[in-house]
């Protein structure tokens, strides 16, 4: 197995969306997330397809499966963590079953060696250009950039990807990767890269795309896709798309290479059938995608279709370390159905391309640092207000925030705390010994935040430490007077509520 001379995430990119995608590490979201939060054009496009899928999603679960819903997901939850507890013994059978059919299986420890497999196959069956349906685990390999590197010419063939890709830009969503994309700028990119005159028209679009895909499937030598689920039981790999691109790219071309993520097994097409049910309802609010492939090998003779080669890389590339870490081994339950970005009052603020990675969202934010490096990443456990609604539109029941915590917990625990941060924390303990002190401490913060706030009524700006705040965020100012106090000036002293109450009891 011929190994590729670096792994992406270090190579020099040339490809513009990974330069989007992978920024130098160690990475500060801030920036990104500032720039964002002022690019009303850009939330006003994310709010509406988020709040749409979000509502949709709610519809469709509460329809399809009533009361029940809540038992769909332990379910689910239950069947990808018993897979991910004895992976080793389910990816041998899958290995086994899916040789049985004709499919060729390589493992892959990393990105690197994922695309070098890749290469090598495309250059002993000497093809010369590619279509790819979507993938998130090629994304995460920098798997076109690769092709492309070796002269390759590779086109996606998703329409969102397809679009991302002649815009020079980056995916920004699991399941809707041009999200941040207006219909403007999707025909600027139309007229500027393809030369068609067009309107904003997305049936327009979207039929001049089809069009010029056509050729571009039967011309291709190599198909390449990723896998929505693998089963272990027969060795399929199911595909589910709503454009049947993935159809044509893995069987208009002489050869079909899969990249998967060895957590995307499950056990049996019982298994799998509850998968699919909960699937595209949690993704993009259809009761089922429009085209769901499950194939068993290349072509057979009699077969009208189907590749001559069919290979399935299983890729690695750090998931078999999460694997060890019982805590954090959830996170693979994944399916990647975008739900927890779209309920994410963080990920609608900021977009997907803040978080500096191919998985934005609540779940990038768990797996971003773990698949890369949880130090290069350290803003993204933090990227979250811990507010639940991942874990509650999770279809596999992740516990988005507990996971988010544990890593938070680790970071501080790795890394060495600042000296003022040190002093503050003991300022905070020692207040908390005494009631005097933490009234006094109370009384004297809010009303240092009342001075530092602007008409307003928020703290834009404060001195060090909270400046490492108020750079970010605007704080509301405190209200005049604690509840505390309030409470007294309302309810009166507590020798006067002691005589209400004695009186109340007389009267009884
Ligand atoms: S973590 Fe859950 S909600 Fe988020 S993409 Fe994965 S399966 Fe979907």
């Amino acid at each position: 197995m011929a190994e590729a001379d670096t792994h992406p995430s270090s190579a020099p990119l040339t490809h513009e969306g990974h330069a989007i995608l992978f920024p130098p590490l160690p990475y500060d979201m801030h920036e990104r997330a500032d720039a964002a939060v002022k690019d009303t054009a850009l939330l006003s496009a994310i709010e509406s397809a988020t709040m749409g899928k979000y509502e949709g999603r709610k519809q469709m679960c509460a329809r399809a499966f009533g009361d029940d819903y809540p038992a769909m997901r332990k379910l689910a939850g239950d069947i990808k963590q018993h897979t991910l507890d004895h992976l080793d013994f389910y990816l041998e059978q899958f290995i086994e079953r899916a040789e049985a059919t004709g499919a060729q299986v390589h493992f892959a420890a990393d990105g690197a060696q994922a695309n070098a497999i890749c290469l090598e196959i495309a250059k002993r069956e000497n093809c010369r250009s590619c279509v790819k349906s979507k993938s998130m685990v090629t994304e995460e390999t920098g798997l076109v950039t690769a092709l492309e590197g070796a002269g390759i010419e590779t086109v996606e063939s998703d329409l969102g990807e397809f679009i991302i890709q002649i815009d020079h830009d980056a995916p920004s969503h699991i399941v809707t990767p041009m999200i941040h994309k207006t219909r403007r700028e999707v025909a600027a990119a139309y007229r500027r890269e393809l030369g068609v005159d067009c309107t904003e028209d997305p049936e327009e679009l979207t039929k001049i795309a089809r069009k010029h895909l056509r050729d571009i499937y039967r011309k291709a030598d190599l198909g390449v896709s990723g896998a929505n689920f693998l089963v272990a039981e027969d060795g399929a790999l199911v595909l589910c798309t709503n454009e049947g691109n993935a159809t044509f790219s893995v069987t208009a071309p002489r050869v079909h290479v899969a990249f998967v993520g060895i957590e995307k097994l499950v056990p049996t097409r019982r298994h799998l059938a509850v998968m699919l049910k909960l699937l595209a309802r949690s993704s993009t609010a259809q009761p089922i995608t429009v085209y769901t492939d499950i194939l068993t090998g290349p072509k057979r003779v009699g077969d009208a279709h189907g590749p001559e080669q069919m290979h399935i890389v299983l890729v690695d590339n750090g998931r078999s370390a999460i694997l060890a870490d019982p805590a954090l081994r959830p996170s693979l339950r994944c399916i990647r159905c975008g739900a927890c970005l779209n309920a994410c009052p963080v990920y609608r603020k900021v977009g997907g391309h803040s978080y500096g990675a191919v998985y934005s969202g609540p779940i990038g934010a768990v797996i971003t640092p773990l698949l890369r490096d949880p130090a290069g990443y350290k803003d993204l456990p933090n990227a979250s207000s811990l507010c639940g609604a991942c874990y509650q539109a999770c279809p596999v029941h992740i516990d988005l925030p507990t996971l988010l915590i544990e890593l938070r917990k680790r970071l501080v625990e790795q890394g060495k705390p600042k000296r003022i941060e040190r002093l503050m924390y003991r300022a905070y303990a020692a207040s908390l010994k005494s009631p005097w002190r933490y009234k006094l401490s109370q009384w004297l913060g809010r009303k240092w935040l009342r001075m530092t706030a602007d008409r307003d009524g928020f703290v834009h700006r404060t001195l060090p430490p909270g400046r490492a705040w108020t750079d970010h965020r605007d704080l509301p100012a405190p209200a005049k007077q604690s509840f505390h106090q309030w409470w007294r000036k309302e309810k009166g002293t507590k020798a006067q509520r002691h005589e209400g109450k004695s009186e109340i009891r007389n009267q009884k």
